[in-house]
């Protein structure tokens, strides 16, 4: 007797056989149940899925003696289907027959009636195969296909379908079988013919059948003709090849930790082992994206369709590393395997991709780089007022020595009054601007009084002073914006844009005009390097607040006559219809000398 193989053993004859495919078998024991099938069908996904099973089993329902829902299975129609042996039942293999004769031959034969049953049922696997030709003579027949007539048309590339086809056709896109579903069928399978395959073996097999029913069942055939009724993962890697995840947990392990050595010895067992390197270098690159998956996503199970322990054991190993050093690996062979496909020596290719693996760990990120290279610029000027204070100081505004924030108490007096005395001329100009930005309009009245203090014209510096130079956040804030221009010079820009600067309460409260202006300022990392530069600079622990005017209208009307008018502004009808129009809300109105 011959073998018969178990893809073709284990072929579902009826709709509860079909493994993992659920919505879709509902769809079309409904369309069964309320008699709308559609006379041209397409089933696609990738190899072993179901699909031509499915088209057989509808085959069969359309025929059935017995019931006009499902298949019977025993009635002369469904036997003759099984045995392949049914007249009316046309199985047309798309590869082969892919050409404009055998299209012109199959319509020929439509024009005749069934010759037993109700229905001819024309199958074409791999459909997208045919010709354009082919495809056109059949699209005439799609449009209004004869009642007696179905099509069923499976493909493992739907996008190869000329629209055409597709627009006439309807369409179930099988999924990929869950790994759950693959390893409980090939349980039920290897226990139907008694043998015994261990659980880890068992997941082996589902991970390397990669969805598909078929490849699973191929490798299960292989296993059987093995002999030997107990199966174990250290048998599957020595019948099949295949290498258990411990295998790739251990090289990952290696090359992570650039222990080159223990990866090269690694390969050349599993070399000896006669592995098939493609497949090995394959298994390894998914061993890594799920350590990368692990490692980015909240919850890596909904993506990686793996067993709990494997999943417990990712999660260890994706804890140690960093996402950059995981990716850097990943990249490294994802590139390295592609490129081998060509290689006639896929061996020692493996070999050199592990090398440039295994220092992956060094490759430092462009981000860090960068991060350096500002720390090396900030810390150059620094260097040049440590050496030459005197000549910094006697230089164009001598703001750089003193943004560098690094001058000693008893730094020579002579600097800190040209500092102090610098910084007048600054501050008042700021006030300046703020006066012309309407600051009534932008700051909450009950703020301006201290703000007024604040501004108030500096007093010429005093003894205490000069001991002690103490920096006050308003009257030195130019200062504060050169220190910052020195080490960011982007930060020193938008600070510019400002309309305001306070402290109060040890905040260093910074307000801006609008949101657009201090974006990237807000960001927390950007917030968290400004406090530093604002320590350095004032010598006090601040934290510093972005403030954005864009409070409640009445907040910005201010108050008096100026009140009025805004408020009678606000009402204007022009006003009114324009914010209906453009979708959009007041933000602040100025009436200051600036507006008009
Ligand atoms: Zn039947």
């Amino acid at each position: 007797m011959s073998y018969l193989v178990l893809a073709r053993k284990c072929r579902p004859q009826k709709f509860q056989d079909v493994v993992g495919q659920s919505t879709i078998v509902r769809i079309l024991q409904n369309a069964l149940r309320r008699k709308r099938v559609a006379h041209a069908m397409i089933f696609s996904g990738v190899r072993g899925v179901g699909k031509t099973t499915l088209a057989r089993i509808m085959a069969k329902a359309l025929n059935c003696h017995n019931s006009a829902e499902a298949p019977c299975d025993h009635c002369s129609s469904c036997e003759e289907i099984k045995a392949g042996t049914s007249l009316d039942l046309h199985e047309i293999d798309g590869a082969s027959n892919r050409g404009i004769q055998e299209i012109r031959d199959l319509k020929e034969n439509l024009r005749f009636l069934p010759t037993k049953e109700k229905y001819k049922i024309i199958i074409i696997d791999e459909v997208h195969m045919l010709t354009m030709e082919a495809f056109n003579a059949l699209l005439k027949t799609l449009e209004e296909p004869p009642e007696h007539v179905f099509f069923m048309f499976a493909t493992t590339e739907l996008h190869k379908v000329p629209i055409t086809i597709l627009s006439r056709c309807q369409r179930y896109e099988l999924k990929r079988i869950a790994f759950a579903e693959l390893v409980s069928f090939f349980a039920k399978i290897a226990d139907q013919e008694g043998m015994n395959i261990s659980p880890a073996a068992l997941d082996i097999i589902a991970r390397e059948a990669d969805g598909s029913v078929r490849d699973g069942l191929g490798l299960l055939d292989q296993v059987f003709s093995f002999g030997g009724e107990t199966v174990t993962e250290d048998d599957l890697t020595q019948i099949l090849g295949l290498v258990d995840n411990r295998v790739f947990a251990r090289l990952a392990a290696a090359l992570l930790a650039a222990d080159l050595a223990a990866a090269l010895e690694l390969l050349h067992d599993i070399y000896g082992q006669g592995m098939n390197t493609k497949r090995f270098s394959l298994g390894l690159l998914q061993y890594l994206r799920s350590l990368l998956i692990c490692k980015i996503c909240r919850q890596p199970e909904a993506i990686l369709d793996i067993s709990d322990q494997e999943m417990i054991d990712l999660e260890e190993i994706a804890a140690k590393y960093s996402i950059e050093t995981l990716s850097n690996i990943f990249n490294i062979i994802f590139q390295g395997v592609d490129g081998m496909r060509y290689s006639s020596y896929p061996r020692a290719a493996l070999e050199m991709i592990f090398i440039k693996a295994a220092h992956a760990g060094n490759i430092v990120p462009v981000s860090s780089l960068l991060g350096r290279l500002d720390a090396l610029l900030a810390a150059e000027p620094l260097e040049l007022a440590s050496a030459q204070p005197v000549t910094k100081s006697t230089g164009t505004g001598g703001t750089s020595s003193l943004a560098a924030g690094q001058i000693p108490v008893s730094a020579p007096v002579q600097e800190s009054q040209k500092i102090e005395s610098g910084s007048k001329s600054v501050a008042a100009e700021h006030r300046e601007i703020l006066k012309h930005k309407d600051v009534s309009a932008n700051i909450p009245p009950a703020d301006s009084p201290a703000d007024e203090e604040n501004l108030a014209p500096p007093v010429p510096a005093s003894e205490d002073r000069l001991a002690a130079p103490v920096r006050a956040v308003q009257r030195d804030w130019d200062g504060f914006v050169g220190h910052v221009k020195e080490r960011k010079k982007w930060m020193a820009s938008a600070l510019e844009l400002s309309v305001k600067a306070r402290e109060k309460n040890n905040e260093l409260i910074i307000k801006f005009d609008d949101s657009s202006e201090c974006l990237y300022l807000q960001e927390p990392e950007n917030i968290k390097l400004l406090a530093e530069f604002a320590q350095d600079f004032f010598q006090r622990e601040l934290t510093v607040k972005i403030v954005v005017n864009d409070g409640r209208l009445g907040d910005k009307l201010g108050g008096g006559e100026a009140q009025e008018e805004r408020r009678t502004l606000a009402r204007d009808p022009r006003v009114e219809m324009s914010l209906e129009v453009l979708g959009g809300e007041i933000a602040g109105i100025r009436t200051g000398p600036r507006s008009r």
